[in-house]
C-alpha cells in the first residue's frame, strides 16, 4: 500500500545554493516514495508566518538554513541537540507539536563513524578548531560520543570559552599558538572554521606530529579536498570531509518526514560530489 502524499522543504534566504533538494530528491526516487521536496525561499521578516502555516502549506516537516536557524529554534520545541546548539536545522510535527532538533550533531559524527570505525573507543582527546555554529555541533556530537577532552582553538578566544561555560570541564579554549603541542601524539583534529573555503583563507598547519592513526575530518566542503584534508591523506590518515557530514546529517529530517530511513550511498555521494566540483568557483 503506498503512503500518502508527503512534502518536506528547506526554507532559506536565499536558497538557490542549497543541495538538499537534490539529495533528498535522490532518496525519494531511489525508493519510489510518493513524496517531494521543495525549496523555499523565505525573507528573515516573513519567516515566523511561514513556520505558522507550515502544515496548512501542505509541509509535514522542513530543512533550515541561514539565516533562520536561530528563529526555528525559538519558535518549535527543541530537542537536547537543538538546546545545546542553540540552533535548529531541522523540524517536523509530533503530537501537534512543531519539533525541532539539530541534526549537524549526528551528520559530523556518523561521517567519523564511516570514515574511521570504532574512533570513539580510541579517542580521548581531540583538538577543534573554531567555535561558530558549527563548531557548537561538533564540540558536543563528541561529547555525546565520550571524548573527555576537547581542546578547542578559536581566533576569537571569547566564543570558545562561552562554550567551555556551557559544555563543562570536557572543553578547554585554547589558542592557535598552543597547536604544535596540542597535535603532538593526537588522535582528532577536527576543522570546523570557514578557513579553506574556496574564497576563505587556507588552514597552514603541520600534521607531521599527530599519531599514525589519527584521525582528520573537515567540515568544508567546497572544495571536497581541502589543503589540510590533503596533507592528512599524504600521511596516510583516516580523513572525513564535509561532504560526509552533509550526507549524514539529511538522514534524520528524511526518515522523521518519509518513515523511511535512507542510506548514505557511494552514488549519493558521486552525485553531489559532481555537483560541488562543477559549480562555478
Ligand atoms: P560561523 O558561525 O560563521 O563560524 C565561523 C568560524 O570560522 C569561527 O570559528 C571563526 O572564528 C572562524 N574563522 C572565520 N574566518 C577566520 C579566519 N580568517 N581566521 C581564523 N578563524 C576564522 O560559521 P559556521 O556555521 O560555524 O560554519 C563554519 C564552516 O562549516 C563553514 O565553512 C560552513 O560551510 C561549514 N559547515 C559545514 C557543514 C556540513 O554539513 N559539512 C555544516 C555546517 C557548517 P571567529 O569566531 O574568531 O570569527
Amino acid at each position: 500500500m503506498p503512503e500518502e502524499h508527503r512534502a518536506a522543504c528547506v526554507v532559506g534566504y536565499p536558497i538557490a545554493h542549497s543541495r538538499s533538494p537534490m539529495l533528498h530528491g535522490y532518496w525519494i526516487d531511489r525508493y519510489g516514495l510518493d513524496a517531494a521536496y521543495r525549496a523555499e525561499e523565505v525573507r528573515p521578516e516573513d519567516f515566523a508566518a511561514f513556520l505558522a502555516n507550515l502544515s496548512a502549506r501542505g509541509y509535514v516537516g522542513a530543512n533550515v538554513t541561514i539565516p533562520h536557524k536561530d528563529a526555528a529554534f525559538r519558535l518549535s520545541e527543541p530537542d537536547q541537540r537543538a538546546r545545546a546548539v542553540g540552533a535548529a536545522n531541522t523540524l517536523w510535527f509530533e503530537g501537534g507539536l512543531l519539533r525541532s532538533t539539530n541534526t549537524d550533531v549526528e551528520g559530523f559524527t556518523a561521517s567519523l563513524d564511516a570514515a574511521a570505525p570504532n574512533w570513539d573507543k580510541r579517542t580521548h582527546e581531540a583538538v577543534v578548531l573554531g567555535a561558530g555554529g558549527a563548531g557548537r555541533a561538533v564540540v558536543y556530537g563528541l561529547i555525546e560520543r565520550g571524548v573527555e577532552c576537547i581542546h578547542l582553538v578559536n581566533r576569537t578566544r571569547a566564543k570558545a570559552e562561552a562554550i567551555a561555560a556551557s559544555f563543562g570541564l570536557a572543553v578547554r579554549p585554547a589558542d592557535w599558538r598552543d597547536l604544535p603541542r596540542l597535535l603532538d601524539g593526537g588522535a582528532l583534529l577536527v576543522n570546523a572554521t570557514s578557513l579553506g573555503m574556496s574564497h576563505a583563507g587556507q588552514l597552514d598547519i603541520d600534521l607531521s606530529g599527530l599519531a599514525d592513526d589519527a584521525v582528520v575530518a573537515d567540515i568544508v566542503y567546497v572544495p571536497l579536498t581541502t589543503s589540510l584534508l590533503a596533507q592528512a591523506r599524504r600521511r596516510g590518515l583516516a580523513t572525513a570531509n564535509g561532504l560526509d557530514m552533509l550526507l549524514h546529517q539529511a538522514v534524520r529530517g528524511f526518515e522523521l518526514w518519509f518513515g523511511r530511513k535512507p542510506e548514505v550511498t557511494q552514488e549519493l555521494y558521486d552525485l553531489l560530489a559532481a555537483d560541488i566540483e562543477g559549480a562555478p568557483a
